[in-house]
Protein backbone atom coordinates (compact mmCIF):
# COMPACT_ATOMS: atom_id res chain seq x y z
CA UNK A 1 0.00 0.00 0.00
CA UNK A 2 1.14 3.57 -0.51
CA UNK A 3 0.24 5.79 3.18
CA UNK A 4 1.75 9.27 4.08
CA UNK A 5 4.32 9.00 1.17
CA UNK A 6 5.11 5.73 2.02
CA UNK A 7 5.06 2.10 1.05
CA UNK A 8 2.96 0.00 3.93
CA UNK A 9 2.50 -3.46 3.29
CA UNK A 10 -1.16 -4.74 4.25
CA UNK A 11 -1.31 -6.44 7.61
CA UNK A 12 -4.58 -8.30 7.50
CA UNK A 13 -5.91 -11.14 5.92
CA UNK A 14 -4.39 -11.87 2.19
CA UNK A 15 -6.19 -11.47 -1.16
CA UNK A 16 -4.69 -13.83 -4.25
CA UNK A 17 -4.79 -12.23 -7.51
CA UNK A 18 -5.96 -14.25 -10.34
CA UNK A 19 -4.92 -14.04 -14.23
CA UNK A 20 -8.14 -14.84 -15.84
CA UNK A 21 -7.38 -16.34 -19.06
CA UNK A 22 -5.18 -18.87 -17.25
CA UNK A 23 -6.35 -19.41 -13.38
CA UNK A 24 -2.73 -19.25 -12.48
CA UNK A 25 -2.14 -16.84 -9.38
CA UNK A 26 -0.82 -13.77 -10.36
CA UNK A 27 0.41 -12.17 -6.83
CA UNK A 28 -0.64 -12.14 -3.41
CA UNK A 29 -1.95 -8.46 -1.59
CA UNK A 30 -2.22 -8.35 2.20
CA UNK A 31 -5.43 -6.12 2.91
CA UNK A 32 -5.45 -3.44 5.31
CA UNK A 33 -6.43 -3.66 8.66
CA UNK A 34 -8.51 -1.32 9.89
CA UNK A 35 -6.06 0.58 12.21
CA UNK A 36 -4.14 0.69 9.04
CA UNK A 37 -7.62 2.53 6.98
CA UNK A 38 -7.25 4.68 10.78
CA UNK A 39 -3.26 5.76 9.19
CA UNK A 40 -4.20 6.34 5.76
CA UNK A 41 -7.47 8.64 6.33
CA UNK A 42 -5.02 10.42 9.79
CA UNK A 43 -2.56 10.87 6.71
CA UNK A 44 -5.21 12.50 4.02
CA UNK A 45 -6.51 14.52 6.80
CA UNK A 46 -2.90 15.66 8.16
CA UNK A 47 -1.63 17.00 4.48
CA UNK A 48 -5.22 18.69 3.62
CA UNK A 49 -4.24 21.92 4.99
CA UNK A 50 -1.16 22.39 2.85
CA UNK A 51 -2.40 20.71 0.23
CA UNK A 52 -5.79 22.75 0.12
CA UNK A 53 -3.81 26.35 0.37
CA UNK A 54 -1.35 24.97 -2.42
CA UNK A 55 -1.88 27.65 -5.36
CA UNK A 56 -3.96 26.17 -7.69
CA UNK A 57 -1.65 26.16 -10.89
CA UNK A 58 1.04 24.28 -8.53
CA UNK A 59 -1.25 21.62 -8.24
CA UNK A 60 -1.97 21.42 -11.93
CA UNK A 61 1.57 20.92 -12.41
CA UNK A 62 1.87 18.12 -10.30
CA UNK A 63 -1.27 16.62 -12.00
CA UNK A 64 0.27 16.91 -15.37
CA UNK A 65 3.45 15.52 -13.53
CA UNK A 66 1.03 12.60 -12.62
CA UNK A 67 -0.18 12.42 -16.49
CA UNK A 68 3.43 12.45 -17.80
CA UNK A 69 4.17 9.49 -15.55
CA UNK A 70 1.38 7.76 -17.09
CA UNK A 71 1.93 7.66 -20.70
CA UNK A 72 5.22 7.20 -20.25
CA UNK A 73 4.64 3.70 -18.59
CA UNK A 74 1.70 2.61 -20.92
CA UNK A 75 2.76 -0.39 -22.06
CA UNK A 76 3.74 -2.02 -18.32
CA UNK A 77 0.27 -0.59 -16.90
CA UNK A 78 -1.45 -1.83 -20.05
CA UNK A 79 0.01 -5.58 -19.50
CA UNK A 80 -0.48 -5.66 -15.99
CA UNK A 81 -3.76 -4.31 -16.38
CA UNK A 82 -4.56 -7.13 -19.19
CA UNK A 83 -2.76 -9.87 -16.76
CA UNK A 84 -4.76 -8.90 -13.81
CA UNK A 85 -8.63 -8.32 -15.15
CA UNK A 86 -8.18 -10.23 -18.51
CA UNK A 87 -9.00 -7.13 -21.30
CA UNK A 88 -7.35 -7.59 -24.86
CA UNK A 89 -4.13 -5.64 -24.43
CA UNK A 90 -5.01 -2.74 -26.91
CA UNK A 91 -7.99 -1.96 -24.18
CA UNK A 92 -5.65 -1.59 -21.32
CA UNK A 93 -2.84 0.65 -23.17
CA UNK A 94 -6.30 2.50 -24.57
CA UNK A 95 -6.91 3.23 -20.69
CA UNK A 96 -4.00 4.55 -19.48
CA UNK A 97 -3.99 7.40 -22.47
CA UNK A 98 -7.64 7.86 -21.37
CA UNK A 99 -6.39 8.06 -17.52
CA UNK A 100 -3.90 10.62 -18.40
CA UNK A 101 -6.04 12.55 -20.19
CA UNK A 102 -8.43 13.00 -17.40
CA UNK A 103 -5.61 14.10 -15.27
CA UNK A 104 -4.40 16.79 -17.88
CA UNK A 105 -8.03 17.46 -18.00
CA UNK A 106 -8.39 18.46 -14.48
CA UNK A 107 -4.65 19.67 -14.13
CA UNK A 108 -6.23 22.74 -16.54
CA UNK A 109 -10.03 22.71 -15.21
CA UNK A 110 -8.61 23.19 -11.91
CA UNK A 111 -7.02 26.78 -12.01
CA UNK A 112 -9.80 28.23 -14.32
CA UNK A 113 -11.50 29.36 -11.68
CA UNK A 114 -12.91 28.99 -7.95
CA UNK A 115 -16.13 30.31 -7.80
CA UNK A 116 -18.42 33.77 -8.41
CA UNK A 117 -18.43 37.10 -7.89
CA UNK A 118 -22.48 37.36 -7.93
CA UNK A 119 -24.27 41.30 -7.76
CA UNK A 120 -24.04 42.41 -3.73
CA UNK A 121 -27.77 43.34 -1.96
CA UNK A 122 -26.42 46.81 -1.21
CA UNK A 123 -24.13 49.46 -2.42
CA UNK A 124 -20.83 49.03 -0.99
CA UNK A 125 -20.84 45.21 -0.76
CA UNK A 126 -18.85 42.12 -1.98
CA UNK A 127 -20.64 38.95 -2.49
CA UNK A 128 -19.01 36.17 -3.15
CA UNK A 129 -19.18 32.57 -4.37
CA UNK A 130 -16.27 30.61 -3.50
CA UNK A 131 -15.44 26.93 -4.06
CA UNK A 132 -13.49 24.50 -1.40
CA UNK A 133 -12.73 21.24 -1.13
CA UNK A 134 -14.49 19.41 0.62
CA UNK A 135 -12.06 17.66 2.55
CA UNK A 136 -10.81 13.38 2.58
CA UNK A 137 -12.57 12.05 0.01
CA UNK A 138 -12.92 7.68 0.24
CA UNK A 139 -12.77 6.55 -3.31
CA UNK A 140 -13.95 3.25 -4.08
CA UNK A 141 -13.38 2.28 -7.21
CA UNK A 142 -14.88 -1.41 -9.43
CA UNK A 143 -12.37 -3.58 -11.52
CA UNK A 144 -13.48 -3.45 -14.99
CA UNK A 145 -11.41 0.05 -15.52
CA UNK A 146 -9.55 0.15 -12.50
CA UNK A 147 -7.08 3.12 -13.32
CA UNK A 148 -9.72 5.56 -15.51
CA UNK A 149 -12.79 4.92 -13.17
CA UNK A 150 -9.59 6.25 -10.50
CA UNK A 151 -8.41 8.99 -12.20
CA UNK A 152 -12.57 10.19 -13.10
CA UNK A 153 -12.65 10.64 -9.23
CA UNK A 154 -8.87 11.45 -7.85
CA UNK A 155 -7.73 13.78 -10.41
CA UNK A 156 -10.54 16.03 -9.97
CA UNK A 157 -10.77 15.90 -6.33
CA UNK A 158 -6.82 16.81 -6.06
CA UNK A 159 -7.68 19.74 -8.87
CA UNK A 160 -10.07 20.95 -6.45
CA UNK A 161 -7.20 21.12 -3.20
CA UNK A 162 -8.96 17.35 -1.43
CA UNK A 163 -6.52 14.59 -0.60
CA UNK A 164 -7.88 11.25 -0.89
CA UNK A 165 -7.70 7.72 0.14
CA UNK A 166 -8.07 5.14 -2.68
CA UNK A 167 -9.46 1.17 -2.55
CA UNK A 168 -9.28 -0.73 -5.39
CA UNK A 169 -11.18 -4.09 -6.47
CA UNK A 170 -9.21 -6.67 -4.78
CA UNK A 171 -9.44 -8.53 -8.03
CA UNK A 172 -7.40 -5.59 -9.33
CA UNK A 173 -4.93 -3.93 -7.55
CA UNK A 174 -1.93 -3.94 -8.77
CA UNK A 175 -1.64 -1.34 -11.66
CA UNK A 176 -3.15 0.73 -8.84
CA UNK A 177 -0.73 -0.13 -6.30
CA UNK A 178 1.38 0.50 -9.52
CA UNK A 179 0.71 4.02 -9.60
CA UNK A 180 2.73 4.77 -6.08
CA UNK A 181 5.50 6.29 -7.99
CA UNK A 182 2.80 8.30 -10.12
CA UNK A 183 2.34 10.27 -7.67
CA UNK A 184 5.31 10.02 -5.17
CA UNK A 185 6.24 14.04 -6.06
CA UNK A 186 3.06 14.72 -4.37
CA UNK A 187 3.41 15.97 -0.57
CA UNK A 188 2.84 13.03 1.45
CA UNK A 189 -0.77 12.11 2.24
CA UNK A 190 -2.53 13.28 -0.41
CA UNK A 191 -2.86 9.99 -2.32
CA UNK A 192 -3.03 7.22 -0.25
CA UNK A 193 -3.30 3.51 -1.92
CA UNK A 194 -5.10 0.96 0.36
CA UNK A 195 -6.13 -2.83 -0.59
CA UNK A 196 -9.19 -5.20 0.53
CA UNK A 197 -12.38 -5.46 -0.25
CA UNK A 198 -15.73 -4.68 1.11
CA UNK A 199 -14.74 -4.62 4.82
CA UNK A 200 -11.86 -1.90 4.32
CA UNK A 201 -14.24 0.19 1.35
CA UNK A 202 -16.79 0.06 4.39
CA UNK A 203 -14.49 1.34 6.99
CA UNK A 204 -13.37 3.74 4.82
CA UNK A 205 -16.95 5.02 4.14
CA UNK A 206 -17.93 5.00 7.84
CA UNK A 207 -14.84 6.49 8.97
CA UNK A 208 -15.52 10.00 10.36
CA UNK A 209 -12.77 11.77 9.11
CA UNK A 210 -13.81 11.05 5.52
CA UNK A 211 -16.05 13.55 4.10
CA UNK A 212 -17.44 12.68 0.77
CA UNK A 213 -17.56 8.91 -0.39
CA UNK A 214 -16.32 8.77 -4.52
CA UNK A 215 -17.98 4.78 -5.81
CA UNK A 216 -17.94 3.38 -9.02
CA UNK A 217 -19.89 -0.14 -8.57
CA UNK A 218 -22.81 -2.22 -8.49
CA UNK A 219 -26.14 -0.44 -7.55
CA UNK A 220 -26.59 -3.15 -4.48
CA UNK A 221 -22.90 -1.65 -2.90
CA UNK A 222 -24.04 2.01 -3.85
CA UNK A 223 -27.56 1.14 -2.08
CA UNK A 224 -25.46 0.08 1.19
CA UNK A 225 -22.94 3.00 0.98
CA UNK A 226 -25.94 5.82 0.57
CA UNK A 227 -27.54 3.95 3.78
CA UNK A 228 -24.22 3.94 5.48
CA UNK A 229 -23.51 7.86 4.63
CA UNK A 230 -27.09 8.82 5.65
CA UNK A 231 -26.48 8.43 9.37
CA UNK A 232 -23.45 11.33 9.03
CA UNK A 233 -25.34 12.95 6.03
CA UNK A 234 -21.61 12.55 4.30
CA UNK A 235 -21.50 13.27 1.12
CA UNK A 236 -22.36 10.86 -2.00
CA UNK A 237 -20.92 10.36 -5.46
CA UNK A 238 -22.42 7.29 -6.72
CA UNK A 239 -21.52 6.16 -10.52
CA UNK A 240 -23.53 2.70 -10.37
CA UNK A 241 -24.54 -0.13 -12.57
CA UNK A 242 -27.31 -0.06 -15.41
CA UNK A 243 -29.12 -1.74 -18.29
CA UNK A 244 -28.55 0.42 -21.71
CA UNK A 245 -30.81 -0.17 -24.25
CA UNK A 246 -29.75 0.02 -28.15
CA UNK A 247 -32.17 1.16 -30.35
CA UNK A 248 -31.50 0.49 -34.15
CA UNK A 249 -34.12 2.21 -36.56
CA UNK A 250 -35.09 1.19 -39.82
CA UNK A 251 -32.86 4.16 -41.70
CA UNK A 252 -29.88 2.54 -40.97
CA UNK A 253 -26.73 1.00 -43.01
CA UNK A 254 -26.93 -2.20 -41.27
CA UNK A 255 -23.04 -3.27 -42.35
CA UNK A 256 -22.13 -0.04 -39.62
CA UNK A 257 -24.61 -0.83 -36.92
CA UNK A 258 -24.43 -4.37 -36.60
CA UNK A 259 -20.65 -4.39 -35.84
CA UNK A 260 -21.21 -1.01 -33.76
CA UNK A 261 -23.85 -3.14 -31.67
CA UNK A 262 -21.55 -5.95 -31.25
CA UNK A 263 -18.72 -3.87 -30.01
CA UNK A 264 -21.05 -2.59 -27.82
CA UNK A 265 -22.45 -5.62 -26.25
CA UNK A 266 -18.94 -7.40 -26.13
CA UNK A 267 -16.37 -4.86 -25.39
CA UNK A 268 -14.22 -6.48 -22.38
CA UNK A 269 -16.16 -9.33 -22.58
CA UNK A 270 -19.64 -6.83 -21.62
CA UNK A 271 -18.34 -5.80 -18.53
CA UNK A 272 -18.46 -2.43 -19.24
CA UNK A 273 -21.16 0.31 -16.78
CA UNK A 274 -22.57 1.28 -20.55
CA UNK A 275 -22.66 -1.90 -21.95
CA UNK A 276 -25.60 -2.55 -24.53
CA UNK A 277 -27.66 -5.39 -23.15
CA UNK A 278 -30.51 -4.95 -24.68
CA UNK A 279 -31.23 -4.31 -28.35
CA UNK A 280 -34.94 -3.23 -29.88
CA UNK A 281 -34.63 -3.40 -33.74
CA UNK A 282 -37.16 -1.77 -35.81
CA UNK A 283 -39.43 -4.18 -37.72
CA UNK A 284 -38.18 -3.69 -40.99
CA UNK A 285 -34.68 -3.67 -40.10
CA UNK A 286 -35.15 -6.66 -37.61
CA UNK A 287 -34.02 -9.89 -39.73
CA UNK A 288 -31.05 -8.65 -41.21
CA UNK A 289 -30.12 -6.93 -38.41
CA UNK A 290 -29.58 -10.19 -36.63
CA UNK A 291 -28.10 -12.18 -39.00
CA UNK A 292 -25.36 -9.39 -39.55
CA UNK A 293 -24.54 -9.42 -35.70
CA UNK A 294 -24.22 -13.49 -35.72
CA UNK A 295 -22.05 -13.18 -38.52
CA UNK A 296 -19.99 -10.34 -36.61
CA UNK A 297 -19.88 -12.15 -33.47
CA UNK A 298 -18.99 -15.70 -35.19
CA UNK A 299 -16.32 -14.07 -36.54
CA UNK A 300 -14.65 -12.53 -32.78
CA UNK A 301 -11.77 -13.86 -31.64
CA UNK A 302 -11.93 -14.96 -27.71
CA UNK A 303 -8.01 -15.61 -26.07
CA UNK A 304 -5.23 -14.54 -24.88
CA UNK A 305 -5.44 -10.62 -24.04
CA UNK A 306 -1.94 -10.13 -24.69
CA UNK A 307 -2.12 -11.05 -28.49
CA UNK A 308 -2.48 -8.82 -30.29
CA UNK A 309 -4.99 -10.61 -32.48
CA UNK A 310 -7.77 -10.93 -29.19
CA UNK A 311 -10.79 -9.16 -29.92
CA UNK A 312 -12.51 -10.57 -26.90
CA UNK A 313 -10.57 -11.53 -23.25
CA UNK A 314 -11.75 -13.52 -20.45
CA UNK A 315 -14.43 -12.36 -17.99
CA UNK A 316 -12.92 -11.18 -14.82
CA UNK A 317 -13.88 -14.00 -12.59
CA UNK A 318 -15.66 -17.46 -12.04
CA UNK A 319 -18.21 -16.12 -10.24
CA UNK A 320 -19.20 -13.23 -12.76
CA UNK A 321 -19.02 -15.83 -15.20
CA UNK A 322 -21.46 -17.94 -13.41
CA UNK A 323 -23.56 -15.41 -12.22
CA UNK A 324 -23.78 -14.56 -16.62
CA UNK A 325 -24.22 -18.04 -17.58
CA UNK A 326 -27.16 -18.38 -14.82
CA UNK A 327 -29.14 -15.57 -16.35
CA UNK A 328 -28.54 -17.31 -19.85
CA UNK A 329 -29.61 -20.86 -18.61
CA UNK A 330 -32.57 -18.98 -17.31
CA UNK A 331 -33.91 -17.23 -20.53
CA UNK A 332 -33.11 -20.78 -22.24
CA UNK A 333 -35.55 -22.70 -19.84
CA UNK A 334 -38.00 -19.70 -20.81
CA UNK A 335 -37.74 -20.09 -24.29
CA UNK A 336 -35.02 -18.11 -25.66
CA UNK A 337 -33.20 -18.99 -28.55
CA UNK A 338 -29.01 -18.81 -28.31
CA UNK A 339 -28.18 -17.85 -32.13
CA UNK A 340 -24.39 -17.33 -31.56
CA UNK A 341 -21.85 -18.12 -28.59
CA UNK A 342 -23.62 -19.30 -25.38
CA UNK A 343 -20.48 -21.28 -24.46
CA UNK A 344 -17.01 -21.03 -23.30
CA UNK A 345 -15.47 -20.96 -27.17
CA UNK A 346 -13.79 -24.43 -26.78
CA UNK A 347 -11.19 -23.07 -23.83
CA UNK A 348 -10.62 -25.32 -20.92
CA UNK A 349 -8.79 -22.91 -18.95
CA UNK A 350 -9.47 -19.47 -18.39
CA UNK A 351 -12.85 -17.51 -17.15
CA UNK A 352 -13.91 -17.59 -20.90
CA UNK A 353 -17.78 -17.02 -22.69
CA UNK A 354 -17.71 -16.69 -26.17
CA UNK A 355 -20.21 -13.71 -27.11
CA UNK A 356 -23.31 -14.50 -27.46
CA UNK A 357 -26.25 -13.39 -29.56
CA UNK A 358 -30.41 -14.36 -27.99
CA UNK A 359 -33.50 -13.78 -29.35
CA UNK A 360 -37.12 -15.06 -28.46
CA UNK A 361 -36.59 -13.16 -25.40
CA UNK A 362 -38.60 -10.58 -23.57
CA UNK A 363 -38.54 -7.70 -21.12
CA UNK A 364 -39.78 -9.79 -18.39
CA UNK A 365 -37.07 -12.51 -18.24
CA UNK A 366 -33.83 -11.21 -15.96
CA UNK A 367 -31.43 -11.29 -18.77
CA UNK A 368 -33.83 -8.66 -19.76
CA UNK A 369 -34.00 -6.46 -16.21
CA UNK A 370 -30.30 -7.36 -14.48
CA UNK A 371 -27.67 -5.97 -15.30
CA UNK A 372 -25.88 -8.63 -17.26
CA UNK A 373 -22.45 -7.39 -17.13
CA UNK A 374 -21.19 -10.40 -19.85
CA UNK A 375 -21.03 -10.68 -23.64
CA UNK A 376 -24.76 -11.17 -24.35
CA UNK A 377 -26.91 -9.42 -26.34
CA UNK A 378 -30.15 -10.21 -26.44
CA UNK A 379 -32.02 -8.62 -29.62
CA UNK A 380 -35.65 -7.67 -29.95
CA UNK A 381 -37.91 -6.63 -32.65
CA UNK A 382 -40.28 -3.79 -31.82
CA UNK A 383 -43.12 -2.09 -34.24
CA UNK A 384 -42.29 1.84 -33.94
CA UNK A 385 -39.58 4.21 -32.12
CA UNK A 386 -42.30 4.94 -29.56
CA UNK A 387 -42.67 1.20 -28.66
CA UNK A 388 -38.45 1.54 -28.79
CA UNK A 389 -38.29 4.43 -25.98
CA UNK A 390 -41.11 3.26 -23.89
CA UNK A 391 -39.29 -0.37 -23.56
CA UNK A 392 -35.82 1.74 -23.59
CA UNK A 393 -37.17 3.80 -20.50
CA UNK A 394 -39.29 0.92 -18.51
CA UNK A 395 -36.40 0.25 -16.25
CA UNK A 396 -35.49 1.92 -12.95
CA UNK A 397 -31.53 2.44 -14.48
CA UNK A 398 -30.62 4.94 -17.06
CA UNK A 399 -27.23 5.32 -17.21
CA UNK A 400 -26.52 5.02 -21.07
CA UNK A 401 -28.21 4.38 -24.31
CA UNK A 402 -27.46 4.22 -27.96
CA UNK A 403 -28.88 5.15 -31.09
CA UNK A 404 -28.16 3.97 -34.57
CA UNK A 405 -30.24 6.09 -37.10
CA UNK A 406 -29.34 9.18 -39.67
CA UNK A 407 -33.06 10.73 -39.45
CA UNK A 408 -33.25 14.20 -37.46
CA UNK A 409 -36.45 13.54 -36.29
CA UNK A 410 -35.89 10.63 -34.63
CA UNK A 411 -32.75 11.76 -33.33
CA UNK A 412 -34.35 14.76 -31.56
CA UNK A 413 -37.10 12.45 -30.30
CA UNK A 414 -34.49 10.29 -28.63
CA UNK A 415 -32.60 12.85 -27.81
CA UNK A 416 -35.10 14.52 -25.82
CA UNK A 417 -37.42 11.53 -24.30
CA UNK A 418 -34.72 8.65 -23.67
CA UNK A 419 -33.85 8.68 -19.75
CA UNK A 420 -30.39 8.25 -19.66
CA UNK A 421 -27.28 9.91 -18.76
CA UNK A 422 -25.55 9.75 -21.58
CA UNK A 423 -27.20 9.03 -25.46
CA UNK A 424 -25.12 8.13 -27.85
CA UNK A 425 -25.60 8.36 -31.70
CA UNK A 426 -24.10 5.93 -34.24
CA UNK A 427 -21.34 6.12 -32.32
CA UNK A 428 -21.21 3.52 -29.26
CA UNK A 429 -19.42 4.15 -25.48
CA UNK A 430 -17.27 7.08 -26.94
CA UNK A 431 -16.16 9.11 -23.34
CA UNK A 432 -14.91 13.13 -23.82
CA UNK A 433 -13.10 14.40 -20.81
CA UNK A 434 -15.45 17.56 -21.08
CA UNK A 435 -18.75 16.24 -21.32
CA UNK A 436 -20.55 14.70 -17.83
CA UNK A 437 -20.82 10.94 -17.75
CA UNK A 438 -23.27 9.30 -14.75
CA UNK A 439 -26.40 7.96 -14.33
CA UNK A 440 -30.42 9.31 -13.87
CA UNK A 441 -32.21 7.22 -11.98
CA UNK A 442 -30.81 4.06 -9.82
CA UNK A 443 -27.44 4.21 -11.85
CA UNK A 444 -25.85 7.21 -10.09
CA UNK A 445 -26.46 10.40 -7.80
CA UNK A 446 -23.65 12.36 -9.97
CA UNK A 447 -21.78 13.40 -12.43
CA UNK A 448 -17.79 12.61 -13.52
CA UNK A 449 -16.09 14.93 -15.90
CA UNK A 450 -16.32 18.31 -17.54
CA UNK A 451 -16.95 20.80 -15.21
CA UNK A 452 -19.64 19.20 -13.43
CA UNK A 453 -17.25 16.56 -12.55
CA UNK A 454 -14.67 19.05 -10.44
CA UNK A 455 -18.14 20.69 -8.99
CA UNK A 456 -18.95 17.34 -7.29
CA UNK A 457 -15.35 17.34 -5.13
CA UNK A 458 -16.42 21.10 -3.94
CA UNK A 459 -17.98 22.70 -1.46
CA UNK A 460 -20.06 26.17 -1.74
CA UNK A 461 -19.79 29.18 0.49
CA UNK A 462 -21.07 32.65 -0.08
CA UNK A 463 -19.46 35.40 1.60
CA UNK A 464 -21.05 38.25 1.90
CA UNK A 465 -19.08 41.44 2.20
CA UNK A 466 -19.62 44.72 3.87
CA UNK A 467 -16.87 46.97 3.47
CA UNK A 468 -18.31 49.88 5.62
CA UNK A 469 -19.09 48.30 9.00
CA UNK A 470 -22.11 50.50 9.29
CA UNK A 471 -24.95 50.07 11.71
CA UNK A 472 -28.24 49.09 9.83
CA UNK A 473 -31.41 50.57 9.74
CA UNK A 474 -33.39 47.27 10.21
CA UNK A 475 -31.96 46.35 13.47
CA UNK A 476 -33.37 46.23 16.72
CA UNK A 477 -35.06 48.57 18.12
CA UNK A 478 -38.05 48.33 15.71
CA UNK A 479 -39.86 51.04 17.68
CA UNK A 480 -37.52 53.69 16.06
CA UNK A 481 -37.50 52.44 12.64
CA UNK A 482 -39.21 54.39 10.08
P1 LIG B 1 -18.90 -3.91 -6.47
O1 LIG B 1 -19.98 -3.00 -6.06
O2 LIG B 1 -18.96 -5.33 -6.05
O3 LIG B 1 -17.49 -3.39 -5.95
C1 LIG B 1 -16.98 -2.12 -6.28
C2 LIG B 1 -15.97 -1.69 -5.24
O4 LIG B 1 -16.63 -1.54 -3.98
C3 LIG B 1 -14.84 -2.70 -5.00
O5 LIG B 1 -13.65 -1.98 -4.74
C4 LIG B 1 -15.31 -3.44 -3.75
O6 LIG B 1 -14.24 -4.00 -3.01
C5 LIG B 1 -15.98 -2.32 -2.98
N1 LIG B 1 -17.02 -2.73 -2.04
C6 LIG B 1 -17.79 -3.85 -2.09
N2 LIG B 1 -18.67 -3.84 -1.06
C7 LIG B 1 -18.46 -2.70 -0.37
C8 LIG B 1 -19.05 -2.12 0.80
N3 LIG B 1 -20.05 -2.73 1.44
N4 LIG B 1 -18.60 -0.93 1.23
C9 LIG B 1 -17.60 -0.29 0.57
N5 LIG B 1 -16.98 -0.81 -0.53
C10 LIG B 1 -17.41 -1.99 -0.98
O7 LIG B 1 -18.79 -3.80 -8.06
P2 LIG B 1 -17.81 -4.55 -9.05
O8 LIG B 1 -18.31 -5.94 -9.28
O9 LIG B 1 -16.41 -4.37 -8.62
O10 LIG B 1 -18.02 -3.69 -10.39
C11 LIG B 1 -19.03 -3.94 -11.30
C12 LIG B 1 -20.15 -2.95 -11.12
O11 LIG B 1 -19.67 -1.63 -11.28
C13 LIG B 1 -21.22 -3.10 -12.17
O12 LIG B 1 -22.48 -3.03 -11.55
C14 LIG B 1 -21.01 -1.92 -13.08
O13 LIG B 1 -22.14 -1.50 -13.79
C15 LIG B 1 -20.54 -0.89 -12.13
N6 LIG B 1 -19.81 0.18 -12.84
C16 LIG B 1 -20.40 1.41 -12.95
C17 LIG B 1 -19.75 2.42 -13.63
C18 LIG B 1 -20.33 3.81 -13.75
O14 LIG B 1 -19.59 4.72 -14.05
N7 LIG B 1 -21.60 4.02 -13.50
C19 LIG B 1 -18.50 2.17 -14.24
C20 LIG B 1 -17.95 0.89 -14.11
C21 LIG B 1 -18.62 -0.10 -13.40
Amino acid sequence: MWVAGGDRPGLGPVDVVVNPATEEPLAEVPSATPGQVDQAVAAARAALPGWRRTPAAERGELLHGVAAWLRGHGDELGRLMALEGGKPLVENTDEVGWTANAFSYYAELGRHERGRVIPSVEDGQLALVLKEPVGVVATIVPWNYPLLLLAWKVAPALAAGNTVVVKPSPYTPLATLRLAEAFADLPDGVVNLVTGGAEVGEAMVVHPGTSLVAFTGSVATGQRIGALCASQVKRTHLELGGKDAFIVCDDVDLEVAAPGAAWAAYLNAGQVCTSAERFYVLEPVFDEFVDRLVAVTKGLRLGDPLDPATDVGPMVAEAQRARVEGQLDGAVREGARVLAGGDHGGRERGWFLAPTVVVDVDDSMDLLTTETFGPVAPVQRVGSLDEAIARANALPYGLGANVYTRRMDYMLRCMDELEAGTVWFNDPLTDNDAGPFGGMKMSGNARELGPEGLEAFRETKHVHLDARAERKPWWYPYGQQG
